[in-house]
């Protein structure tokens, strides 16, 4: 029955140039997120501001639609609307008497009609307009009554050349569009905790590159399709993510022959910042992006962090999940449906090489010199990990 969507959005800072900036990023991506929908949508905006999702075809999944603008970034709520064409109001107590009973199993509640006229022309006012249809709504369902003040259910009726019927307000994923605020490097490995980074950087409105560190044959194709399967999930979010995918073989293996054993992780940690960072200044990122958060693992006390970050010279590091406990970030995985890719069992290439005993308070000075041991062999290891990267565009149609 519904045959369009009013999208709230945000205004708060958007105003002047901006807004329209604002505007446009959030139509384009919810034109994006309708596109796996069965059913052919128009995105509209009228003069207000106001954006409609225009639904064009015969017959749509409407549950599917629902699902799609909840991913959508920039929408705070959304409400499904009824359009109706003939505006007499003998046609709208039918509409609003049908309406009723469509949306609504359980009459047994308060309401009230909320009507607005664009067009002063209407032969009703506002208030007759509210009179005449709660009066419709009583006759047909007596088990509902009327509460102005405090209803359960608030009907809003828009008069326009058309007119709008809606009552329900489903919360979006909140948030600013994606396009609007520049783009980022995600480390994604096949953990938990690097998509839930990428979603929440992404809701700032950030757009999302991915790079992932494989080390064939010791990780699997298996490993590197999750990985895969985790950058769709953050696309259906984000928008389509250039995942770039480096063989981090041969440098793991020169680290796992030239450095102390107790540092491979700090020192491969660095190596991996150094590919993302020269990636990213590559592909106009203005930022990197892990999945880390102070004190979850060895690599992530204090003293790791500071090394790790010390690595990279040209960009800011950030780190969206730093404060969050592993239970907060498990939650929101799973609220954002990586969850269960995310504990599928696949090897991860840090585990391979893992030390039993890794330093868990690392010194800048000694890791580097240790890392000074790859001096001969490094700048072409690097060399043929960027030559052999292989791109992969995921949600893109
Ligand atoms: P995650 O669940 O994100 O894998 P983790 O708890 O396993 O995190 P670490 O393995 O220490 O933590 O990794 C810390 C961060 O480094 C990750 O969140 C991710 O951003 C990055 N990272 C680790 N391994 C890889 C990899 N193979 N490819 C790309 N990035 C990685
Ligand atoms: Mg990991």
């Amino acid at each position: 029955m519904f045959n369009s969507f009013l999208i709230k959005y945000g205004e708060i800072g958007v105003k002047g140039k901006n807004r329209y900036i604002f505007e446009d990023a959030l139509m384009k991506q919810i034109k994006y997120a309708l596109k796996k929908v069965d059913g052919n949508f128009a995105v509209t905006k009228d003069q207000g501001g106001r954006i409609f999702v225009e639904v064009k075809s015969e017959s749509y999944d409407h549950d599917a639609a629902e699902e799609a603008l909840k991913h959508v970034f920039g929408v705070i709520a959304f409400c499904p609307v009824v359009h109706v064409e003939d505006t007499s109001i003998d046609n709208l107590r039918k509409e609003i008497v049908s309406y009723v009973g469509e949306v609504f199993d359980d009459k047994n509640f308060s309401f009230k009609i909320n009507t607005r006229r664009a067009h002063k022309s209407y032969p009703m006012t506002s208030m007759e307009v509210d009179a005449a249809l709660g009066e419709a709504v009583l006759m047909a369902y007596p088990e509902t009554h009327v509460d102005v003040h405090r209803p359960e259910v608030d009907i809003r009726v828009e008069i326009r050349d058309i007119v709008h019927i809606y009552s329900k307000e489903i919360p979006g994923a909140g948030g600013m569009p994606i396009g609007t605020n520049g783009k980022t490097m995600l480390l994604l490995s096949g953990g938990i905790d690097s998509p839930v980074a990428g979603y929440m950087t992404a809701k700032r409105g950030v757009i999302i590159d991915a790079v992932y560190f494989h080390a064939p044959p010791y990780t699997s194709d298996r490993a590197k399709q999750k990985v895969v399967d985790l950058a769709k999930r953050i696309s259906d979010y984000a928008g389509p993510v250039y995942l770039h995918i480096v063989n981090f073989t041969d440098i793991q293996l020169a680290i796992y022959e030239k450095c102390p054993h107790d540092e491979l992780t700090i020192i491969m940690r660095r190596y991996m910042m150094r590919i993302a960072e020269h990636l990213a200044s590559e592909n106009d990122c203005l930022g990197l992006v892990t999945g880390e958060s102070i004190g979850q693992v060895a690599s992530q006390t204090l003293q790791s962090l500071f090394v790790t970050d010390s690595a990279v010279k040209t960009m800011p590091v950030y780190r969206p999940l730093i404060g969050m406990d592993k239970q907060e970030i498990v939650d929101l995985s799973e609220k954002i449906g990586t969850y269960e890719t995310s504990i599928l069992p696949y090897e991860d290439c840090c585990t391979i090489f893992v030390a039993k005993h890794p330093v868990t308070k690392p010194k800048l000075q000694i890791i580097e010199k240790s890392e000074r041991n790859l001096d001969d062999v490094i700048d072409d290891l690097l060399e043929k990990a960027y030559a052999t990267e292989e791109l992969v565009i995921v949600g893109k149609e």
